[in-house]
């Protein structure tokens, strides 16, 4: 499988920590995804090379250009032969869920499109975007907190990111335990304040331990 991430925005070093750090870092620098994160700058319109502008029909706030979206777009796509799946992040898209990163974590190459000011222009989302995505019913200033949200969902599922040890089978919402919580988790020490880490855990059980984690998933 060909795993390809673009991001696409006008604040690019957001992105460095992001890319380089935990799982997602890992699963970068082993080559288990292709990332990068391109400057829409570069697409901006004239001598200071802008990406926004004042509203039609009037109205507070900025909105931000079709072409440096179209533009990067398609040059992308020219420069690495890409036939990509579009996502716009926007606050009226479809709700991010875990049923929703399954979905879109069988795409080939994603690129994410970050808007900022008042949104973007709706010829974005006509011409090029195949889905608008928000992470929640809430506003937020820019897409790329949301566009880190969606490619930290997606990587996590791409084969063999995740160790053994972070294994997704039987985490939240995962497939064994799905509509369920997770059960507790305790490390050391033993009593912290008031609290000790529950009997069963410490006993070596395993199958009382499975039972005991059953149990717990409420
Ligand atoms: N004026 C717009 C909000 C713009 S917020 C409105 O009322 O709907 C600026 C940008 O932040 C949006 O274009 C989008 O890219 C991003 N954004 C804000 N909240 C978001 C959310 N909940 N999910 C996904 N993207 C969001």
């Amino acid at each position: 499988m060909q795993n390809v991430l673009r991001i696409i925005t006008i604040f690019p070093n957001l992105f460095d920590s992001f890319s380089t750090i935990g799982v997602v870092g890992k699963a970068i620098q082993s080559n288990k995804v292709t990332f990068s994160v391109e400057d829409l700058r570069n697409f901006g319109i004239g001598k200071h090379m802008s990406v926004d502008d004042t509203q039609y029909g009037g109205g507070p706030g900025m909105v931000m250009r079709p072409e440096p979206f179209y533009d990067s777009v398609e040059s992308l796509k020219n420069i690495h032969n890409e036939k990509p799946y579009i996502i716009l992040t926007s606050p009226k898209g479809n709700t991010l869920d875990s049923k929703k990163i399954k979905q879109l974590s069988k795409k080939n190459c994603i690129y994410i499109l970050c808007g900022r000011y008042e949104g973007v222009d709706q010829r974005v989302q006509e011409l090029i975007v195949d889905e608008e995505i928000s992470i929640g019913n809430y506003i937020l200033s820019g897409g790329e907190i949301p566009a880190m949200v969606i490619a930290d969902s997606i990587i996590r599922k791409i084969p063999n990111v995740l160790g053994s040890s972070e294994s997704t089978l039987n985490e939240t919402f995962s497939e064994n335990i799905f509509g369920k919580n997770k059960e507790p988790v305790y490390t050391k020490p033993r009593t912290f304040k008031h609290l000790s880490v529950p009997k069963v855990l410490l006993e070596g059980n395993h199958k009382k331990i499975e039972e005991w984690r059953k149990k717990m998933r409420k």
